[in-house]
């Protein structure tokens, strides 16, 4: 798992940073217009991490080095993403790291499903929001509970993370109806309608390039 989750952060650092202008053009309608610089900006000091980052030492499992890898990039999103979207993606990775040293099946496609639902876990509890009020977990629940079912019905890591890419592109296209309860664009009411989330957009996008990288 380890050198597909550098592959994979590396892969999503490529396509944020080329779909930063049509986040921050999505967060120009609803928002302050700068998600897309902000995770631009996070997902490059990760690279920069991920440069000077020394190999994992010999003796160390991969659950555990993927594990410090993810607490790794979370700290990066943490400390180089203002707004509200670092401290949520940031502890969205710690959580997902957390999940993933504790997992008992050590498949990759379990430890992803794992993750997943513990970012999505950790989003709604930093964030105080639940799915449906038009935020970046309008992606990520549904994606966690396709992936989960993918797992279930015996899918492997290719089916788990197409259920996942799937569906987060489902959900982040669903936020377009909603009306914003949750972070700046709520302050815009009835006029948050109509537009999709960043955060949820951003989520599809991380979740696309997963099916990218085998980890
Ligand atoms: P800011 O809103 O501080 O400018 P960003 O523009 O980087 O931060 O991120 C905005 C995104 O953060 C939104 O599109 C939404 O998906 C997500 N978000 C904001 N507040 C919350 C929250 N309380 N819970 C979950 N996600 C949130
Ligand atoms: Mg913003």
């Amino acid at each position: 798992m380890h050198d597909g989750v550098i592959a994979w952060l590396r892969a999503a650092a490529g396509r944020v940073h080329e779909q930063a202008p049509t986040l921050t053009a999505l967060d120009q309608a609803i928002g302050d217009g700068d998600h897309g610089i902000n995770l631009d900006r996070g997902f490059a000091a990760i690279v920069a991490m991920l440069d000077e980052r020394p190999a994992a030492e010999d003796g160390t499992g991969d659950a555990a080095a993927t594990a410090d890898l993810l607490r790794a990039a979370g700290k990066t999103l943490i400390s180089k993403v203002g707004g509200a979207s670092g401290p949520l993606y940031g502890t969205a990775f710690l959580r997902g790291a957390g999940a993933i040293a504790a997992a008992t099946d050590p498949s990759a496609g379990a430890a992803f499903v794992a993750a997943l639902e513990a970012a999505a876990g950790g989003i709604s509890a930093l964030g105080k929001s639940v799915e449906g009020e038009k935020t970046m977990l309008d992606a990520l629940f549904p994606a966690a509970r396709a992936a989960r079912s993918a797992l279930d019905g015996g899918g492997n890591l290719a089916a788990v993370t197409a259920a996942a890419r799937d569906a987060a592109a489902a959900g982040a296209e669903a936020t377009i109806p909603m009306l914003a309860t949750k972070g700046r664009a709520s302050y815009l009411g009835e006029r948050s309608v109509g537009h999709q989330d960043p955060g949820a957009t951003t989520v599809a996008l991380l979740l696309e390039a997963a099916t990218r990288s085998p980890f």
